[in-house]
């Protein structure tokens, strides 16, 4: 259970960071970076991961960080594949909180035992986001409230760092009722909890049916403790409507993959791919002028909130690359977003 000490200081450094990021426009809010690809499940809709690669080594790692400090990083999540499987995940983690940024980290959560969680409290992990697709797993995924309840408690009982449970609706999910299953499972441990909507291969909208419509309505009636995480912009998108808004990644977002490209996102990787060591203050800056053609029909919450910090500033006058948005109901490889909320 985390104590009230950790949760007076992890205040202080979110208020440190709101600050911050309202004074300036210059460095990164939130990066992601992933420490390997590989993945001890296979979740069928998923990209972002694989079954054979390598950790990349902690030398590498570490420099990364070092990088995204120098850029002045607020938050830095560690995402994957599967990031409990890299063997020296705390180090990455101390290297966050030595340079005085946020430190997150995303995981399916098979890999947590009391031990394992024991030590990331030691490392200084100050939060931490589970997704959980279903009650019961399936043949889509095996990231299931019946397997992970175990892992929850656990949680509950050892971690000294706040934690979200995030659950899914739209795409591939059979039973969309599932996710008011897992959020108030989510409350009653004490975490707060998120509800995503699931984005296709392009970062983009799959429209929802009637039947998650209902869930997603009855899930912000279920205001407690951060539990009504959905924004305007998802219920814009729950309603089929577009957002109009100034994606900035690549410049107060990140997304740092295993080679150590800078992408925009998860879900627009390629783009720009410059290696981080090469990447400057000045592509930040250049990307946080560029508008992102797929932005109008964008599911990618993270990015979504750090863009509220500037969202009556700074029109965006360059023009993107990415691809262009997907027609609603268009049929596509169905993906959920691996990395939903903040941090
Ligand atoms: S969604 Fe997460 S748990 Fe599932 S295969 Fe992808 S990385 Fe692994
Ligand atoms: S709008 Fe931004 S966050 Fe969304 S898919 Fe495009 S580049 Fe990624």
């Amino acid at each position: 259970m985390i104590t009230a000490t950790k949760k007076l200081s992890t205040r202080y450094n979110v208020a440190k960071f709101m600050a911050k990021g309202l004074l300036s426009t210059r460095h990164p809010l939130l990066a992601h970076i992933v420490p390997m690809r590989r993945c001890n499940l296979a979740c069928t809709y998923c990209n972002e991961f694989d079954d054979v690669s390598k950790p990349v080594p902690i030398e590498e790692m570490l420099a990364r960080i070092d990088r995204l400090a120098y850029f002045g990083t607020s938050i830095v999540t560690i995402s994957g594949g599967e990031p409990l499987m890299h063997p020296e995940l705390d180090a990455i983690i101390a290297r966050i909180r030595h340079h005085g940024m946020i430190s997150g980290l995303i995981s399916n959560g098979y890999l947590m035992s009391p031990a394992r969680i024991k030590k990331l409290n030691e490392a200084g992990l100050q939060y931490l986001q589970i997704s959980i697709d279903n009650v019961v797993p399936d043949e889509v995924s095996k990231k299931s409230l019946k397997v992970l309840d175990k892992k929850l408690r656990h949680l509950r009982d050892n971690a000294d760092f706040n934690i979200n449970i995030n659950s899914v609706i739209g795409g591939g999910i059979k039973n969309p009722e599932d996710a008011i299953v897992i959020a108030k499972r989510a409350v009653e441990l004490g975490f707060t909890s998120s509800m995503g909507i699931i984005h296709d291969g392009t970062g983009t909208l799959q429209a929802l049916s009637e039947r998650e419509m209902a869930v997603f309505n009855e899930h912000k009636k279920l205001g407690k403790r951060g539990y009504t995480r959905v924004n305007h912009f998802q219920e814009n998108l729950a309603n089929g409507k577009p957002n109009n808004w100034k994606c900035r990644a690549g410049g107060r977002y990140i997304y740092v993959c295993e080679d150590g490209l800078v992408h925009y996102c998860s879900q627009q990787r390629g783009y720009p791919a410059i290696p981080i060591a090469e990447y400057t203050l000045e592509d930040i800056r250049r990307e946080y002028f560029t508008k992102k053609s797929c932005a109008p029909l964008c599911t990618i919450a993270c990015v979504q909130q750090v863009a509220v910090f500037d969202f009556w500033r700074d029109e965006q006058t360059l023009e993107g690359i990415g691809h262009p948005p997907r027609p609603l109901g268009e049929e596509n490889e169905d993906v959920i977003d691996g990395v939903t909320e903040m941090p």
